[in-house]
């Protein structure tokens, strides 16, 4: 198995890109990194100046405890999908803002299964469910 480098993650991100979401436009860099290990969510998404680039980037981090081994790729790859979904409703992207909040009733999710994804969600969500809590006490 891989190693769980930021490079592995922005490779996965290319490959989910490649297969869900070809059709949207990304008009600024997006980097994705693992962040802070964090007990509430299990990624976010900024939009920020950064030192080298003329634009505004998108950064995309993930849960540090998602760089454990017993975490299932799938689950870094549906969180990745739905940070992913906050850039296509231009939400910390340089696209027009499509909803007025983020998690609006259900957009998300919704705009996964559009995408063909409904069976990444359903399978992280039931790890997450199982998993996250006992996780969140051993990993480090
Ligand atoms: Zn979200």
């Amino acid at each position: 198995m891989s190693p769980r480098t930021n490079s592995w993650l922005t490779d996965r991100l290319r490959a989910l890109y490649a297969q869900s979401f070809a059709d949207v436009p990304v008009t600024n860099t997006v980097l994705v990194k693992f962040g802070k290990k964090s007990r509430g969510r299990l990624g976010s998404i900024v939009l920020k100046p950064k030192k080298g680039y003329d634009q505004k980037v998108s950064v995309i981090s993930l849960n540090r405890i998602l760089k454990d081994d017993c975490v299932p790729e799938y689950v870094i790859d549906a969180v990745l999908a739905h940070e992913f979904v906050h850039y296509v409703h231009g939400f910390n992207s340089p696209l027009p803002q499509l909803y007025r909040y983020p998690h609006q009733a259900g957009i998300v999710d919704r705009e996964l299964k559009k995408r063909g994804l409904a069976a990444l969600l359903d399978k992280e969500k039931l790890w997450t469910k199982q998993n996250f809590a006992k996780l969140w006490k051993t990993v480090i």
